[in-house]
């Protein structure tokens, strides 16, 4: 196929019949498939099945307490001092909860505005002002619609190669003091895959000097163990920062075993400074007499240290690797150099960010479905499901076979060239 910035008119009226033919042909082969999902397959689970069971009639931890019962409201040692080397945190900086960290991320965000968090305590809410985020796009729906629920207007920022465009975070904090809050996913971020550089993180552990003191940076690092490769780019650790520009109360880190051992039924936990986490023990209190404990200690017995999660995730990794490069191959392979769209190529995480030629996302989810291919919907990855340029698209390859995701993506290129090639032929020039 020839790019069609060049092609003529009749060759493009040529292309865009072939490319209709193709499309026949799929639809006859009623497809049923999804790439929406980023949630781990059935391999991937079976590879924490070690967790039923490994209690084995011994509840205690390594204090002796009966695990069964009540208490414990910030969770068991052992998890904490697990989670904070994973969360890059001192032992006394970790409060471990239930099954969902996207839970915690809503308490959190609720307390702040509410009550107020850090050592200022003003509530975001305040004097009927607006409440305002900072939402860098393409980014996770999930905080977006949590930000909705709560009233929170979020304001777009300009994702690159390094993480947040942070002129543009730094302006905006200068220009609006209602903005009380970013979202980042640091470390292969949902969708695109990037891991911030040391520089972005070292300009984020300073933005509450911007922005005043009740300014949170929400750090979900949801994906900090989930390398698809060796020699995948490591995070500068947060706190660190914060803690030389005496910053440690304008972090929250947050992260789970989600995407580890069991997604939904794993352990999640929030990091911050002992002023935050006691402050947010006394709201915790009112919700709830204690967490599953039980479910720590058997995550703490199953993933044991920092070097057993590593190798765990490598099995990870094998699992996942062929899948993401069946997404690879397809684009590069049907797409490569013909200018129909742009793509990652992360080195982690659970997505690949696609980007059509602008206009098109909505059209190729669209003609894709009328194939049997799910994809996450246009415009999900951000603010209130609006993408100004309708081009990002979320290809999430880890729950389908190989063998799917080869037949997803045969209809994904085909319907990404129909409509480009749709859409050029509708152009004024031709
Ligand atoms: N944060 C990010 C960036 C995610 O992609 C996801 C799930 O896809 C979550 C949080 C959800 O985490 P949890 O299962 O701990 O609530």
């Amino acid at each position: 196929m020839a790019t069609l910035d060049q092609a003529s008119y009749e060759q493009l009226q040529q292309q865009e019949a072939q490319l209709s033919q193709k499309f026949q042909q799929l639809q006859q082969q009623q497809l049923d498939l999804d790439l929406t999902r980023g949630k781990p397959s059935a391999a991937q689970l079976d590879l924490s099945k070690e967790l039923d069971g490994i209690l084995n009639g011994d509840y205690r931890d390594s204090g002796g307490a009966d695990l069964r019962n009540y208490g414990g409201l910030d969770g068991i040692a052992e998890a904490k001092q697990l989670f904070s080397t994973l969360a890059g945190v001192k032992n006394t900086e970790i409060l471990i909860g239930g099954n969902s960290s996207l839970t915690l991320m809503y308490f959190c965000a609720q307390i702040a505005l509410e009550r107020g968090l850090t050592t200022d305590r003003t509530p975001w809410r305040q004097d009927q002002r607006a409440v305002k985020f900072l939402a860098p796009v393409p980014g996770y729906d999930r905080h977006f619609s949590l930000c909705q629920h709560l009233g929170i207007e979020l304001i777009p920022v300009a994702m690159n190669d390094a993480g947040p465009d942070m002129e543009q975070v730094e302006s905006l904090l200068h220009a609006d003091p209602d903005i009380k809050g970013i979202w980042c996913v640091p470390r292969f971020s949902n969708p695109s895959g990037i891991v911030y550089c040391d520089d972005v993180v070292q300009r984020i552990a300073k933005l509450s000097k911007i922005a005043g003191p009740n300014f949170l940076v929400f750090w979900d690092n949801a994906y900090a163990v989930h390398s698809l490769e060796e020699g995948a780019p490591p995070l500068a650790n947060i706190m660190d920062y914060c803690r030389n520009e005496g910053t440690e109360d304008s972090v929250l880190i947050f992260g789970s075993t989600s995407k580890i051992t069991l997604a939904g039924a794993g352990v999640a936990y929030v990091a911050g400074s002992p002023g935050n986490l006691e402050e947010l023990k006394k709201h915790l209190g009112f919700m709830s007499i204690g967490p599953d404990k039980m479910n720590q200690l058997r995550h703490v017995r199953f993933l044991r240290d920092a070097g057993t999660i590593a190798a765990h995730m490598q099995k990870h990794a094998a699992i996942m690797k062929p899948r993401f490069d069946a997404v690879l191959q397809a684009l590069q392979s049907s797409l490569g150099n013909l200018g129909l769209g742009e793509w990652t190529e992360p080195r982690g995480g659970y997505f690949i960010s696609f980007d059509s030629r602008p206009g098109l996302a909505r059209e190729i989810v669209s003609l894709a479905a009328q194939l049997g291919v799910k994809l996450t919907p246009a415009g999900a990855t951000f603010p209130g499901g609006n993408d100004p340029r309708d081009c990002n698209i979320r290809l999430a390859p880890t729950y389908p076979s190989v063998e799917d995701i080869n037949k997803a993506m045969e209809v994904f290129v085909t319907c990404v060239k129909l409509a480009s090639v749709r859409q050029q032929l509708n152009t004024p020039t031709n």
